[in-house]
């Protein structure tokens, strides 16, 4: 019988009130389940408010330092039990294990880098018109932040913004996606290990439709950060601009590459193919369109189908396995018909198009790795984000053509270009509507320390990750101080 996992409310492991639970199950294997968790409803989110909301001002008291070393105690504590957190991220997400070590690699740098920020400067002393008056800047926490997460990457995303709202004074609530939870748990009892006083991080299990709105629009919560799909981050940019909350939303992408003829084709179709296969095109910032110009389109597009081919199915939990099953069965059922969608549309199937069947396969949501050619730029399959290993090949005539097609979408987070020339790729890099841009990189695989968001309906544009994260999590006090009444 699976376990049962429960909340984590200030400091106390806790059942939700309505007595329910929901599974989660392995992808490679549906009839393993990995877990029971809470079905939380409004008031269990209410009372992970109300803790996180009595813990803030002893919390946003403590000094950065303080703070910051309960941070580097937990990225020991990932760092002690990597393998565990690993293995859960592939159990549950159905991750490959070599990219889940990966992700718990990239928490513990988060853990430091934002653990070290905790002892850097949060403001600045200005120049006064008046030699009396001492004028400074400084850094105020906002209170309580909702954490509401997608199931991708289960820890890295939590962390990235757990981090930053710890070490800047804030407390918080975090909600992860239901078909991801376990890996939440571990950090619940990652934080309690390391001793983070009662109510500074609380753990909510349950559906979105069910908490979301609380975790939104509950008096007691002052700013939501967000990660998932574009049409659920709208509804809490509405909800939270009714509440006069602050909120910050990533969401999804349809990240181009443009291939030029002056590439290394060998090279651009071997990171194109790692951009929109690795992790089964589940990554927001997996490359799912690759724009090619001129006359390479023949030489590129059977690079892209032999290497496409060569690539492993698996469950995750084989090392040499790239393509491993799409979270759920309703996912690989979108997978399905936007492929299908393609083809009505004029697409041509290259590779791939089915479910593979045998081998173990039939036990977990496994889709085959796909490449569509003739993609005319308004299909489909060109324009809506996937999420599944499905690549559109899309021609153009020249190098703007490819840039009008590339920025042609809502999207705008990742893009990469394939070139030899210094003049095309600072142009590029000048004219994509694209908050991270590669030249000659993968569109996905971005490093901890330095700003990460998207452009137009990719984000809201307050930047997540390295030196930006502060600007979201707090708030500028400008203090005089006026020494001449003393
Ligand atoms: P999702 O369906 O939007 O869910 C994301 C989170 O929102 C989950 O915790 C979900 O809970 C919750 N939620 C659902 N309805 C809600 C509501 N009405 N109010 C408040 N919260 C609600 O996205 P997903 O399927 O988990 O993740 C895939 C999407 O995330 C893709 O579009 C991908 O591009 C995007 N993504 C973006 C980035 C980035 O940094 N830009 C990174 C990773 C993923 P439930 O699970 O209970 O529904």
């Amino acid at each position: 019988m699976a376990t049962t996992y429960q909340n984590f409310i200030n400091g106390d492991w806790t059942d939700s009130q309505t007595g329910e639970t929901a599974p989660s199950t392995n992808p490679a294997d549906l009839s393993e389940v990995v877990g029971e968790f809470q079905k939380s409803n409004a008031a269990d989110a209410a009372k992970a408010i109300a803790a996180a909301h009595a813990a803030k001002s002893a919390w946003g008291s403590t000094s950065g330092l303080t703070r910051g070393q309960y941070l580097l105690k937990a990225a020991s504590y990932i760092e002690s039990n990597a393998e565990e957190f690993a293995q859960a991220i592939t159990r549950e997400a159905g991750k490959a294990i070599l990219e889940s070590r990966g992700e718990v690699g990239r928490a513990v740098a988060l853990l430091q880098y934002y653990g070290v920020d905790g002892s850097n400067p949060v403001g600045t002393v200005v120049p006064s018109v008046n030699p009396n008056i001492l004028l400074y800047t400084n850094r105020a926490p906002l209170g309580v932040v909702s954490l509401i997460t997608p199931w991708n990457f289960p820890l890295a995303i939590p962390i990235w913004k757990m981090a930053p709202a710890l070490v800047y004074g804030n407390t918080i609530v975090l909600k992860p996606a239901s078909t991801a939870p376990y890996v939440s748990t571990l950090i619940a009892r990652m934080w309690a290990e390391v001793g983070l006083p009662d109510g500074v991080f609380n753990l909510v299990t349950g559906s979105g439709g069910a908490i979301g709105n609380e975790l939104v629009s509950n008096p007691g919560v002052d700013a939501v950060s967000f990660t998932g799909s574009t049409k659920v981050g709208h509804g809490i940019a509405v909800e939270s601009a009714r509440n006069g909350n602050r909120y910050q939303l990533e969401m999804g992408g349809k990240n181009p590459v443009i291939v030029l003829p002056d590439a290394d084709l060998e090279q651009a179709a071997e990171i194109t193919v790692a951009g929109a296969m690795k992790y089964s095109g589940q990554k927001c910032t997996a490359t799912s369109r690759a724009i090619v110009v001129g006359g390479i389109m023949e030489e590129f597009t059977n690079l892209v189908v032999d290497k496409t081919d060569a690539l492993k199915i698996g469950p995750g939990s084989d090392e040499a396995a790239v393509i491993v099953p799409v979270i759920d069965e309703p996912s690989r059922e979108n997978i399905k018909s936007a492929v299908e969608q393609g083809v009505k549309e004029g697409g041509n199937v290259l590779t791939g198009g089915g479910v593979p069947s045998g081998n173990g396969f039939d036990a977990g949501t496994f889709v085959e790795p796909t490449v569509i050619t003739k993609v005319a730029p308004d299909a489909f399959v060109a324009c809506e984000e996937i999420f599944g290993p499905v690549l559109s090949i899309i021609p153009a005539r020249d190098y703007d053509e490819a840039l009008q097609i590339a920025n042609g979408v809502e999207y705008g987070l990742s893009a990469g270009v394939f070139t030899r020339n210094l003049n095309s790729a600072l142009d590029f890099a000048n004219r994509i509507e694209a908050g991270i841009v590669k030249i000659n990189g993968e569109t996905a695989g971005v490093e901890p320390q330095v700003p990460f968001g998207g452009m137009k309906s990719s984000s809201t544009g307050n930047r997540e990750q390295g030196k930006a994260a502060i600007e979201f999590f707090t708030q500028t006090k400008t203090i005089y101080m006026d020494r001449s009444a003393t």
